[in-house]
């Protein structure tokens, strides 16, 4: 399973702090740690165990980062589930392959099993045809295990497209809460730019119109302003600055705003 690919332990760096806006997601996250970090406590007073969040939006806000991040607030190591190769050829391969994923990940709990792009996996559900059966049977096999779970295995699951999702996997029961990820508005382009120029170029946070950056930004991907800071970064040592100015940035803001409208119409 490991060797195929299936199911990779994933080094984690980011934490929450890591990670700007989103303040629902990451209070609701710290909840559920101080559950998980004494779980025997937790069940004595009556609390649930819980079983994991989806995490669905747009593309390059933070929905990978979220999963990276809760392994490390949990302190638990991070196994990412790729169901795109949990496919196999033969017959059966497919389920026995999530089967064998899922008594790893048990062995491994305490653990995050990260599922990423869920709604590739279960896409076809329901439909004609050998694939889309294989695909109903390991949803299902997915559904059961997600509703009688009882291991330390807390389940993150990331989807861009929630509607392309099975109804059955949106009701109660399965996940502890679904979050919708949306494009960062102000306040959460303010953060997202501090992380990231914080990240790099600590000393010239200060002498930067973040204000500015922010205004210039509407519209953009936490991936779009980490993208914007590096251009930024790399335009001002090209020139051979010793600091990074707000023109740098703005400037790589006009180069890259026309690039994201078209990738973003293509998305919709
Ligand atoms: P995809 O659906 O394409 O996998 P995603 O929503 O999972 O996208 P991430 O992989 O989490 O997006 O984001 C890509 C990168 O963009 C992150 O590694 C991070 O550096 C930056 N980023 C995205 N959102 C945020 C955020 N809210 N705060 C800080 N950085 C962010």
């Amino acid at each position: 399973i490991r060797k195929a690919g299936i199911l990779e332990m994933i080094p984690v760096s980011e934490g929450l702090e890591d990670i700007g806006g989103l303040d629902n997601l990451k209070e609701w996250l710290e909840k559920k740690a101080v559950i998980l970090k004494d779980m025997a406590k937790a069940k004595k007073y009556g609390v649930e165990l819980p079983k994991g969040v989806l995490i669905a939006g747009i593309p390059g806000c933070g929905k990978s980062l979220n999963a990276k991040a809760s392994a490390k607030l949990f302190e638990v190591p991070l196994l990412k589930l790729d169901m795109g190769r949990l496919m196999g050829k033969y017959v059966g391969e497919s389920e026995a392959n999530l089967r064998q994923a899922i008594l790893l990940a048990e062995a491994i709990a305490p653990c995050v099993l990260w599922v990423d792009e869920l709604e590739k996996a279960f896409a076809g559900i329901g439909g004609n045809g050998g694939g889309a059966e294989v695909t109903t049977r390991l949803f299902g096999q997915f559904l059961t295990w997600m509703q009688e779970k009882k291991s330390a295995v807390f389940v993150v699951a990331t989807a861009n497209d929630i509607m392309k999702l099975p109804p059955e996997l949106v009701r109660k029961g399965r996940f502890d809460e679904i979050f919708y990820v949306k494009l960062p508005q102000k306040k959460e382009r303010r953060k997202i730019f501090e992380i990231h120029i914080r990240k790099r170029r600590p000393g010239d946070l200060q002498n930067l119109d973040i204000g500015k950056l922010v205004e210039k930004t509407d519209g953009y991907s936490g991936a779009d302003i980490e993208g914007v800071v590096k251009d930024g970064i790399e335009n001002a040592y090209v020139k051979g600055k010793p600091c990074v100015d707000t023109e740098d940035i703005l400037t790589a803001v006009s180069e890259t705003h026309s690039l994201n409208e078209v990738m973003r119409e293509d998305i919709e």
